[in-house]
């Protein structure tokens, strides 16, 4: 039987039939993929413990005709921080939620795999809407949807502040291009997803970040990934109801 070895993050973990449980990992070699880990939610299970969303592990997986099953599984980090609190579990949510979406099928990501395990270790110790801000724009870009941020989309012209922008179009517009209904685009928003898009999620630096420039990129994330996922993310409905009184 075929059996690969491998280190993943497990995205998601559902329950399957009677005693089973459908899991989606990231892999540095395999990249987003499905398994099936037989018996998972037996108490006596071996598996028990390891199959749950969010764990940093180290899996065996057999090959199988529709789909691989786990063989074993054992724990390298399962993040108790974050699964004993309910925001960091929501912002958690959204990291897997936006990687399963971006992320193809079956094709090698370390560098995905490596900017998720990255921004699970960040969570925990640096403001984690800033964290997942930086994170689903370095997965934007991983996947190559960045947007345009530094020169029109429309007519290429280097952007002069204040501008615009528009997710439909793919990025910034300047003032001869936009339309009213644009969302403000400023110098401050602008250098804050320069900034995003190449911090090291290793190792952060510190910086400061000002509330107007972070609640705008936001805005424009949000709209940015509604047009490029066609859809809302459930996470994002989850991680603004259990912050909603912070
Ligand atoms: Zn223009």
């Amino acid at each position: 039987m075929n059996i690969v070895q491998t280190e993943a993050i497990i995205l998601t973990a559902r329950d399957w039939g009677d005693a089973d449980r459908i899991i989606t990992l990231l892999s540095p070699e395999l990249g987003k993929t499905k398994a099936v880990a037989y018996g998972a939610r037996q108490i006596r299970s071996r598996l028990s413990g390891a199959i749950q969303p969010f764990s940093h592990v180290g899996i065996h997986l057999a090959a199988g005709k529709n789909i691989d099953s786990v063989r074993q599984c054992q724990i390298i980090d399962s993040f108790p921080a974050i699964k004993q609190d309910l925001a960091l579990m929501a912002y958690s949510s959204f990291i897997a939620e936006l990687s399963v979406e971006l992320l193809p099928e079956s094709e090698p990501q370390p560098q995905a795999f490596c900017l998720v395990l990255n921004t699970l270790q960040t969570l925990t110790k640096r403001n984690p809407r800033i964290t997942i801000q930086a994170f689903a724009w370095q997965l934007l870009s991983l996947t190559g949807y960045q947007p345009e941020y530094i020169n029109c989309v429309t007519c290429g012209q280097q952007i002069i502040f204040p501008a615009h922008f528009d997710s439909s179009a793919g990025g910034a517009i300047c003032n001869e291009c936009g339309k009213l209904s644009d969302v403000c685009y400023d110098q401050d928003t602008c250098s804050l997803l320069a900034r995003f898009l190449t911090l090291d999620m290793a190792a952060p630096d510190k910086f400061l970040v000002s509330g107007a420039a972070l609640t705008q990129l936001e805005k424009i994330l949000h709209s940015f990934l509604l047009v490029v996922l066609e859809k809302p993310l459930k996470s994002l409905s989850f991680i603004q109801t259990v912050t909603k009184n912070d």
